[in-house]
């Protein structure tokens, strides 16, 4: 049995850049001032918040909905709801959204399910096929991004949220920060800040990252902990897109060289203030098909429609 670094318990978790062992109690204590310390620094949350979570039913969005539901109620006037899209991805959505329906009891916040087909017309799948048959230059995470990030905005402000949060974690914002230096894309990079820092609009609803500094398999850990880890489903279109590889790739130099994940957020970390003040002066305007904020006279999710062809 491998002991816990500071107790005799057993250890559940090996923290390998810091050569610490952690037992299921001193791992819930780290976590938590972890994720506090994240909280606090970067001010996240105002007070009497009404905080939406971004849920998809996997372990990430179940533990941020999970932390954030005990967190708020020691703070007087905020309440916690949880906002899952619906993409209409076959094989996939279905037994993540049964998961997060399995174990709702355990967060007791109201939700809403949204779906693109109820919005768009179309399910991610339908979106992906008439792409193809028209020959849009589109891969299926474009779609899924940009009408995700589209539905959560108009959404969580339908249903009064005052701030959006995402399960974003230490890994996925370092795999974001690789893809744009490979596509050249430092006003991307400007925008995985741990506080929606360069946007600023009327309608759109301030988006915050707890999990920024927390690595995967934390979240993974703090899922099993609490009984609502289900083992992950691939979404079938992951692999065409870059970040999959670069997923691999990191975790395989993590291995050879712990710390390298906590270094490249570190780098992440100190060109931000530099690439915000350069960005700062993007403002968002109103897209004047949908009245959505955008960064142009038509949103993104506007011009796939009219591409796709379901713009009414
Ligand atoms: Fe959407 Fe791409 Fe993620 Fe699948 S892998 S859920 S298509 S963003
Ligand atoms: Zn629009």
């Amino acid at each position: 049995m491998v002991k816990c670094s500071f107790c005799s318990r057993e250890a559940i978790y090996f923290y390998k850049p810091g050569n610490l062992y952690y037992c299921e109690k001193h791992f819930l204590e780290y976590f938590y001032k972890k994720v506090g310390k994240t909280i606090r620094r970067y001010r996240m949350f105002r007070g009497r918040e009404h905080i939406i979570v971004a849920v998809s039913g996997g372990k990430d969005s179940l533990s941020l909905l999970h932390y954030l539901s005990i967190m708020s109620e020691k703070v007087p006037g905020e309440r916690v709801s949880a906002l899952l899209i619906d993409e209409g991805i076959s094989g996939f959505r279905r037994k993540t959204i049964e998961n997060f329906l399995k174990n709702r009891d355990k967060f007791n916040v109201d939700y809403r399910i949204v779906s693109f087909r109820e919005e768009f017309g179309l399910t991610l799948d339908e979106m992906v096929k008439i792409g193809l048959e028209k020959g849009l230059p589109y891969l299926p995470c474009s779609y899924c991004g940009v009408f995700r990030r589209y539905l959560l905005n108009k959404v969580a402000r339908e249903m009064g949220g005052t701030v959006l949060a995402t399960a974003h974690n230490l890994d996925d914002n370092i795999q974001t920060f690789l893809m744009n230096i490979f596509r050249n894309n430092w006003e991307r990079i400007a925008r995985i800040s741990p506080v929606s820092g360069v946007i600023s609009h009327p309608k759109f609803i301030r988006r915050v990252k707890p999990f920024y500094e927390i690595r995967e398999k934390e979240t993974t850990i703090y899922a099993i902990i609490h009984g609502f880890y289900t083992p992950p489903i691939g979404c079938p279109y992951a692999k065409l897109n870059i970040r999959w590889s670069i997923k691999r790739q990191l975790n395989r130099l993590e291995e050879k060289y712990p710390g390298i994940k906590n270094s490249t957020l570190n780098s992440l970390l100190s060109i931000l203030p530099v690439l915000k003040e350069k960005y700062s002066e993007l403002k968002l305007s109103t897209c004047k098909i949908c009245g959505e904020p955008s960064a142009h006279d038509v949103c993104r999710a506007c011009i796939y429609r009219r591409e796709l062809g379901i713009l009414s």
